[in-house]
């Protein structure tokens, strides 16, 4: 074990968040992967199909719709 080691694991943590859909608004209807901030997949919504794509900054990605 070493520190280095730690953080390689660190930046290579990926994240889970559960998202309103953007579009149909199903609570939590998109399960969303990321790792340093970006989206590792393409993530679809369980209630119409909306999909977030891979590579994109999700918090960014959001704002988007709340500008509309
Ligand atoms: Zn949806």
């Amino acid at each position: 074990m070493s520190v280095l080691a730690g953080c390689w694991d660190l930046r290579n943590m990926v994240g889970i968040h559960e998202i309103d859909c953007p579009r149909c608004g199903k609570k939590e209807g998109i399960e969303v992967f990321d790792r340093d901030n970006l989206t590792i997949s393409d993530s679809v919504c369980s209630g119409c199909g909306y999909t977030v794509p891979e590579g994109v900054v999700l918090e960014l990605y959001l704002k988007q719709f709340g500008k509309k």
